[in-house]
C-alpha cells in the first residue's frame, strides 16, 4: 500500500513534470511567436532617414525609434511651397507620433506634400524594421462630440474674403467664429498669383503711369462685356486702394513697383513681397492670433446649411471632424466659401461659354466646390452670372496649377504655339487669349522670356520657384540661342526666330500684327527661356447676388436679413471676363465691407 502510494506519488510527480515540460514547451513556442510578432511590430532602435516625393521635389525625413516607439520625426529637407504645405509639414509627423501609426489623414489642400511625407516616414520606419502593414492599418476614430457656439458674426470659409471679413468684423467690435472645411486656412487665395489692382497715386506716379479710378471702372465694366453691376464695380474700384492701405496698416507688404498682370490690361497690379497669396493670409492670421480668441478659426469644419429664424439667417450647421458643430450668430452670417472651379459637375451644369470643361484641369484647390452658392440658394438667395467661368491659358500641363509659370509681367513675354508661331495679342483679355489657345494645334503653347525677366538664375517667379530650379526640374527650357531653344521645345526654328524678330520690331515701332500694345523690353538677351502651358479653369465669376453693402439679395431683389457674402462666392462684379488682378482687390474689399456691416448689424 505504502509502495503503491509512493508509486502513485511518483507517477503523479512524473505527470506533473511531463505537464510542466509540455507547458514549458508550449510556453516556449508561444514566446517565440510573441517575440517574432513583437520583433515584427517593434523597431531596431536608432535613427533612420527616408525620402518621398512631394509636390515640388524630394522630402527627406529623419525618424528616431526605440524598441517599441517612434520617438521623433524631423523633416530634414523639402521644397514644398511655404504657406501651402505648412500644415502638412507640421501635422503629418505629429499625427504619426501621436497615433504611433502611418494611417494618418492627408492634409487637405496639401495632398502631394502629405503623401510625400508619409512615403518618406514609411521608408525610414521600414529601414528601422517596423511592420509597415500593421502600422498602416486604420485605427478606431476618436469619440464624436457635438459642439455649440454663440457669437456675433459667423464667417463661412477662411480664404482671403473670409479672413478679411473676420478681421474687419472684429475691428468693428464683433466676436467672430470662422468655419473652414479644409485642414488649413487660405483657400484659393493662398494659391493665387496674388496681384492686386488698385489705382495708386504714389506708386504709379513714380513710374510715370497715368491712371484713374474711372479708367479702372471702365476697363472692368467693358472688360466684362458690360455684364457686371456698375454699382458693385464702382464700390470695388473706389475702395481697392483704401483697402490696400488697410492691409498695409495691418502689416502687409507690397513691392514698390506696379505691373500689368496677365489679362490685367493696365499697369496697376501690386505684387506682395511674400510669395503667392501667403502675404494676405499671414497678415490676417497674425491679426487673428492677437485677438485672444475673440476671432476663432475652426478648421476641418464644413458648413452644411444656414439656420433660419423666419426669414432671418441666424446661424450655421456644420460637420466637424469629431461631431456636429452649430454656431448661432447674433448679428450676421457671412458666406465667403469661394467659387466652384474644382467642381466638375457644377462647371458642366452652369457653363455657357466654353466647350465641355470636364477634362480641363484647374488652378483651384480641391475645396472650391461651390458649397456657398448651394446653401445660399437653398434659402432663397439669388444667383447671378453662373454661366461665366474664367479660364486661363497659363496652366501647368501636369497639374493645371499656376506654378511653374515663367512670365514676370505681360510686357516682356510672348506666346508661341507648337509650330513656333505667335497667335494672339499677349496683352489681351484672359478669355480672348484662352479661346485663341484652344484653337492651336494640340491646345498648348510656350511662354518665351529672356534675361530681362530673369537677370540671374536664382531670380524667382511668383511661386517662389527660381528659374534655375524650373530648368533643372525640366519644367522650363533654357538656351543661349533662339535656335537651340526651338530645338529643345521641338518647334520649327525658322518660325520661332521670325516670331521673336517680328515681336522685337513691334517693340520698336509699336506696330504689331496681333494688335499688341503693351511692351517693355525686346526678347534679345540670352539666356532665353521657354515654359509649356495649357488652358486651365481658374475663376467662377457668377455667384450670390449682393448689394454694395455686401448684403445678400433674394430672388425678388430684397435683402435677406442676417446674411452677407463676399469674394468669389458672389457674382455680378466681373461680368463675362474678370480682369487679371481684380480678384484680390474684390475679395479683400468686399470682405472688409461685409465684416464691418455684419458687425454693425442689429
Ligand atoms: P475667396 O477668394 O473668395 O476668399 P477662397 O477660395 O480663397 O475664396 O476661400 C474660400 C474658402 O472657403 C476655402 O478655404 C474653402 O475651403 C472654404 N469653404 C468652401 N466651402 C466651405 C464649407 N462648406 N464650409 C466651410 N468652409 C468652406
Amino acid at each position: 500500500m505504502q509502495k503503491r502510494k509512493v508509486s502513485i506519488l511518483l507517477l503523479s510527480l512524473m505527470l506533473i513534470l511531463a505537464m510542466f515540460l509540455a507547458a514549458c514547451g508550449k510556453s516556449e513556442s508561444t514566446d517565440t511567436a510573441d517575440t517574432s510578432k513583437s520583433e515584427a511590430e517593434g523597431f531596431t532602435p536608432g535613427t533612420y532617414t527616408g525620402v518621398g516625393k512631394g509636390n515640388n521635389g524630394e522630402i527627406k525625413v529623419e525618424v528616431e525609434v526605440d524598441r517599441e516607439k517612434i520617438l521623433a520625426i524631423n523633416v530634414l529637407e523639402h521644397k514644398e511651397s511655404e504657406g501651402i504645405s505648412d500644415a502638412a509639414i507640421k501635422n503629418i509627423p505629429q499625427s504619426v507620433l501621436d497615433g504611433q501609426t502611418l494611417a494618418v489623414d492627408i492634409v487637405s489642400g496639401a495632398t502631394n506634400s502629405s503623401k510625400g511625407l508619409i512615403a518618406a516616414i514609411t521608408e525610414a520606419i521600414k529601414a528601422a524594421g517596423g511592420n509597415i502593414d500593421e502600422l498602416s492599418k486604420k485605427q478606431a476614430t476618436a469619440k464624436k462630440e457635438d459642439k455649440e457656439y454663440t457669437t456675433d458674426v459667423v464667417v463661412i470659409g477662411a480664404g482671403g474674403a473670409g479672413l478679411s471679413a473676420a478681421v474687419s468684423a472684429h475691428e468693428n467690435g464683433a466676436k467672430v467664429v470662422v468655419l473652414e472645411k479644409m485642414s488649413q486656412v487660405g483657400g484659393n487665395t493662398i494659391l493665387s498669383g496674388s496681384a492686386y489692382n488698385a489705382v495708386d497715386p504714389s506708386r504709379q506716379e513714380a513710374q510715370g503711369i497715368e491712371d484713374s479710378v474711372d479708367l479702372h471702372f471702365q476697363q472692368t465694366y467693358e472688360g466684362g462685356d458690360k455684364l457686371g453691376n456698375p454699382e458693385l464695380i464702382r464700390t470695388l474700384v473706389e475702395n481697392a486702394y483704401p483697402t490696400l492701405q488697410w492691409l498695409e496698416g495691418n502689416g502687409m507688404e507690397f513691392k514698390d513697383e506696379v505691373f500689368t498682370v496677365l489679362g490685367g490690361l493696365w499697369p496697376r497690379a501690386h505684387k506682395p513681397v511674400k510669395p503667392l497669396g501667403t502675404g494676405y493670409i499671414d497678415t490676417f492670421m497674425n491679426y487673428i492670433d492677437g485677438t485672444n480668441g475673440e476671432v476663432e478659426v475652426l478648421v476641418e469644419t464644413e458648413v452644411k446649411e444656414l439656420i433660419m429664424d423666419g426669414d432671418r439667417v441666424v446661424g450655421v450647421q456644420a460637420e466637424g471632424k469629431n461631431g456636429n458643430v452649430k454656431v448661432t450668430a447674433t448679428k450676421g452670417v457671412i458666406i465667403a466659401a469661394g467659387g466652384f472651379g474644382a467642381n466638375v459637375e457644377m462647371r458642366n451644369k452652369y457653363n455657357e461659354t466654353w466647350p465641355d470643361l470636364s477634362s480641363l484641369k484647374t488652378t483651384n484647390h480641391t475645396g472650391a466646390t461651390g458649397d456657398g452658392m448651394v446653401m445660399a440658394e437653398a434659402i432663397g438667395a439669388n444667383l447671378v452670372d453662373m454661366g461665366q467661368i474664367q479660364l486661363l491659358p497659363m496652366g501647368d500641363p501636369e497639374t493645371g496649377s499656376l506654378s511653374g509659370n515663367i512670365e514676370q509681367g505681360v510686357e516682356n513675354r510672348i506666346f508661341v504655339n507648337k509650330d513656333g508661331n505667335r497667335f494672339v495679342d499677349e496683352g489681351e483679355r484672359r478669355d480672348v487669349m484662352t479661346k485663341a489657345l484652344m484653337e492651336q494645334p494640340e491646345q498648348f503653347m510656350w511662354t518665351i522670356v529672356d534675361k530681362h525677366s530673369y537677370p540671374t538664375g536664382d531670380t524667382k517667379n511668383n511661386f517662389n520657384e527660381s528659374i534655375d530650379e524650373l530648368v533643372a526640374a525640366g519644367r522650363a527650357y533654357q538656351a543661349d540661342t533662339l535656335e537651340d531653344l526651338a530645338k529643345q521645345m521641338g518647334v520649327n526654328p525658322e518660325n520661332f526666330v521670325k516670331a521673336v524678330e517680328d515681336f522685337n520690331k513691334a517693340v520698336e515701332t509699336g506696330e504689331d500684327a496681333f494688335g499688341r500694345s503693351l511692351y517693355d523690353q525686346k526678347i534679345d538677351t540670352a539666356p532665353f527661356y521657354a515654359g509649356k502651358r495649357v488652358p486651365t479653369v481658374h475663376h467662377t465669376m457668377g455667384g450670390i447676388q449682393i448689394n454694395t453693402n455686401a448684403e445678400v439679395l433674394n430672388k425678388e431683389g430684397n435683402v435677406i436679413p442676417g446674411l452677407f457674402a463676399a469674394g468669389e462666392v458672389t457674382g455680378g462684379i466681373h461680368g463675362a471676363n474678370r480682369l487679371g488682378g481684380n480678384a484680390l482687390a474684390d475679395i479683400n474689399t468686399f470682405g472688409r465691407i461685409a465684416g464691418k456691416n455684419a458687425a454693425l448689424a442689429q
